[in-house]
């Protein structure tokens, strides 16, 4: 599964033993988040999310499992359906891939190890309003043509309910289901919900251009840098989210623009959001603001305010997002990509087997350290080689 770099999100922070006086030293929030489930129910207890490794050995288990299971005679024709049936839910590009991949492993490995189960294995890829939405048009349209003509079932739809064996949608559409795989975006951690901090509608912290996490009350103190807003009048701050329903909108979240900051608390990454520019959960927009934050940190322990203020010096620049673009693999060796910022005229857009190319390259340049680089390129080749590996241990 591709990941991006990881990001360097952890600011340099001055140390309190730099500071003239006592002073709270500036924290930078970085806890991140889990798979949001928006409250949907059976989610956690059934779902499979795909977050980090573990979560994507425990769906290799998963399949190999049924597919073991599947493989048993005399089991009822429904039953077995349902063991070889995978429902993705979430159609951006983690989902994407998912489903690309599990193509990939029907039509290769799984078609010359178990053709008879190979030929029953189905995909099914839900997502509730558009398939890459974040994509070009034309792209989208690539990739959902791709999708369909491996085999992949596109539904449009909003879960209901995940019970164990069952997707249960909106419209009332039931999915039964052998492995569910969970990719609705990102949501808020416990963690980052307990914080004292205004939330965005889907849960993630308010975060002004600075990059400052602002007050959950109206209560902060003013702030004294010309760099901040001033504290009055305030519009009332944005309240903690609750459950973000699956069809929120961050942007409709209240301005924070005019809310006087928490002294010394920054966030950045996934866990938090400007509601007037609201970023995707990216590797990117995190480490940009990793690199922003360390840049401001430093100047501000530099400066002569140091201690006195809870905010950048004057000369500050706020925070600017800068998007490199985009990239999905959909199987079958293609992938979509797209340089640039699809809603300017500067964007790049290409499909195809050249797309997988530039995505593999550049998740390996991007990986952290040679032996990292090394040890992924070896993985592929084998796997190109001699196929994916279905040993259960
Ligand atoms: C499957 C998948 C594919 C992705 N693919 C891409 C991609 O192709 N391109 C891209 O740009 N982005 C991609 N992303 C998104 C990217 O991984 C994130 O945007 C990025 O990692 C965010 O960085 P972060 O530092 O905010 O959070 P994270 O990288 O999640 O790091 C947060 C850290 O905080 C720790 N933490 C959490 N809670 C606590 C706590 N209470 N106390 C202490 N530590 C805590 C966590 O353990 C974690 O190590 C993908 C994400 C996933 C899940």
């Amino acid at each position: 599964m591709p990941r991006a770099t990881a990001a360097p999100t952890a600011a340099t922070v001055p140390t309190a033993a730099a500071t003239p006086t006592a002073v709270a030293v500036p924290t930078a929030a970085a806890a991140a988040v889990q798979g949001s489930t928006f409250g949907i129910p059976g989610v956690l207890q059934h779902a499979h999310f795909l977050r980090d490794v573990k979560q994507a050995e425990a769906i290799r288990q998963k399949i190999i499992e049924n597919l073991a299971l599947a493989g048993i005679p005399g089991r009822p024709l429904e039953e077995w359906q349902r063991l070889l049936h995978v429902v993705i839910v979430g159609g951006g590009p983690t989902g994407v891939e998912v489903a690309g991949e599990l193509t990939d492993f029907i039509a290769n490995e799984l078609r010359k190890l178990y053709p008879e189960r190979a030929k029953a294995m189905r995909v099914t890829l839900v997502e509730a309003r558009e398939l890459l939405g974040s994509f070009d048009a034309s792209l989208r349209e690539y990739a959902a043509r791709k999708l369909i003509r491996r085999g992949v079932v596109l539904r449009k739809g909003v879960v209901h309910e995940v019970t164990a064996k069952e997707v249960v949608l909106k419209d009332g559409t039931v999915l039964p289901y052998g492995l569910c795989i969970w990719s609705t975006g990102v949501g808020p951690t416990p963690f980052t919900l307990s914080l004292p901090f205004a939330k965005t509608t889907v849960g993630r912290i308010a975060v002004d251009k600075y990059m400052r996490a602002v007050p959950a009350t109206s209560s902060a103190p003013p702030s004294s840098s010309p760099a901040s807003p001033s504290p009055s009048p305030s519009p009332p701050p944005p309240s903690p989210a609750s459950v973000p329903s699956m069809l929120a909108d961050e942007s409709d979240t209240p301005s924070t623009a005019r809310l006087a900051p928490v002294p010394h608390v920054y966030a950045l990454g996934d866990c938090c959001a400007n509601p007037d520019n609201p970023l995707p959960a990216l590797a990117q927009v995190a480490e940009q603001q990793g690199r922003y934050l360390a840049r401001v940190l430093n100047e501000t322990a530099r400066g002569p305010t140091y201690g006195q203020s809870s905010s950048p010096q004057h000369d500050t620049p706020e925070f600017a997002y800068r998007h490199l673009g985009s990239m999905a693999t959909v199987g079958g060796h293609s992938a979509v990509l797209e340089l640039g910022d699809a809603s300017s005229r500067r964007s790049f857009s290409l499909a195809g087997f050249l797309s997988w190319v530039a995505w593999r390259s550049a998740y390996l340049t991007r990986l952290g350290s040679l032996p990292k680089r090394l040890a992924v390129a070896f993985d592929w080749t084998v796997t190109m080689v001699f196929g994916r590996d279905l040993s259960r241990w």
